[in-house]
């Protein structure tokens, strides 16, 4: 028996749904991604919701909405997944590197210590399903005026004081990648905001800049979405609260599970829901814990082993060490959680932590 990291759901419900939308005839931007567009805008709490194919796809399309250029540097967490700065790169701006704070997600006052004339924006990452600092990353952005851009690509349905984040920034952006908490089993992505300049200049942009069917307005790309994806989004949308609950369940569960060991576990910042797309746990002895895991056939993962900002693409831009995210990297591991599963492999992934350390 083996315990995967993540499971995501495959059932009939879904099934059907696709079959409809292939029934449909009507495959790129119908009416499946039509209504998952007005279904997610509403989830979040926002007036558009964009689709893309992917969520790099999205925050590239975004900064260009934004009207980022050469020269022009955003401020983002090293600690995050590598599109977030790849976005960055790709549209001809500069990534200044921000420390992590001690809920692993970005640290504020390192931001506004590398602002510059140049600054232009940040772009905060709820990362493994915990809000970032929200009062101190919208304080960052006003005193300085920069725009704010949500990284949500983990944090599908995570609020702040009851707001779901992805409402907070000037836009927002989601992925649907499998292993997310809300899925499209494929590639996915969507940008979210109020602003309805940047949602039009995103569908323009995602679509070869068209402003209608001949005329081009500016050069674009194809970065559509699919109406056969779309139907499977719109049905797990509709479960997404009642998963993220049963994470929330299944992290209690650990915690309890894990309680009195030499292992830093995973909180929750007060006044946040945290919907637990990861569950990270901390100690010096990660390598050892996750090869002892590992014979008794439980997955573990590292998110992430290389800091953004040692990664020998972005080198060039010779980011200054950041002493924070650079200690974390080394001691963090990724325990297997998702609504898929069950409590008694939460219970045995518990149970052989214990065993590791010998309790
Ligand atoms: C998954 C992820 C992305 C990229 O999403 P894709 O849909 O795979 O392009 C970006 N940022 C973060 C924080 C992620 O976890």
């Amino acid at each position: 028996m083996t315990i995967p990291l993540s499971r995501p759901p495959v059932d009939d419900e879904i099934k059907q749904a696709v079959l409809a939308a292939m029934d449909s005839r009507q495959w790129i931007l119908g009416p499946q991604c039509k209504e998952f567009e007005k279904e997610l805008a509403r989830y979040i709490g926002v007036r558009h919701c964009v689709l893309s194919n992917s969520a790099t796809a999205g925050l590239w399309l975004t900064l260009r909405a934004l009207g980022v250029k050469t020269g022009d540097e955003v401020l983002v967490p090293s600690h995050t997944a590598f599109p977030t700065i790849e976005a960055i790169c790709f549209a001809d701006a500069t990534p200044v590197f921000v420390d992590a704070d001690a809920f692993y997600t970005m640290d504020a006052a390192d931001a506004a210590a590398k602002v510059t004339p140049r600054t232009v924006g940040v772009i905060p990452v709820h990362l493994y399903g915990q809000p970032v600092d929200l009062p101190a990353a919208r304080e960052l952005a006003s005193k300085f005026g920069l725009w704010m851009l949500e990284d949500c690509a983990q944090a599908h349905g995570a609020a702040w004081q009851g707001r779901k984040v992805g409402a907070f920034g000037r836009a927002a952006v989601f992925s649907f990648y499998p292993s997310k908490n809300l899925t499209v089993m494929g590639d996915g992505g969507a940008i979210v905001t109020d602003d309805e300049e940047i949602a039009a200049r995103c569908r323009r942009l995602r679509d070869h800049g068209r402003l209608n069917k001949d005329v081009h307005s500016e050069v674009g790309f194809n970065l559509r979405f699919n109406d056969i994806q779309a139907a499977i989004g719109r049905v797990l949308l509709r479960r997404l609260d009642a998963m993220n609950d049963r994470r929330r369940e299944l992290a209690a569960r650990y915690g309890t599970g894990l309680a009195g060991l030499p292992l830093e576990l995973p909180r929750e910042r007060p006044g946040a829901r945290h919907v637990y797309h990861l569950y990270v746990v901390r100690t010096p002895r990660r390598a050892e814990l996750a090869a002892f895991l590992k014979e008794r056939g439980i997955q573990t993962g590292v998110h992430y082993p290389v800091p953004t900002h040692r990664q020998p693409a972005v080198e060039h831009f010779a980011p200054s060490p950041l002493p924070a995210t650079e200690r974390l990297v080394d001691e963090i591991l990724t325990l297997p959680i998702s609504a898929g599963h069950t409590d008694a492999e939460i219970d045995a992934v518990a149970t052989a932590v214990r065993a590791f350390f010998g309790a």
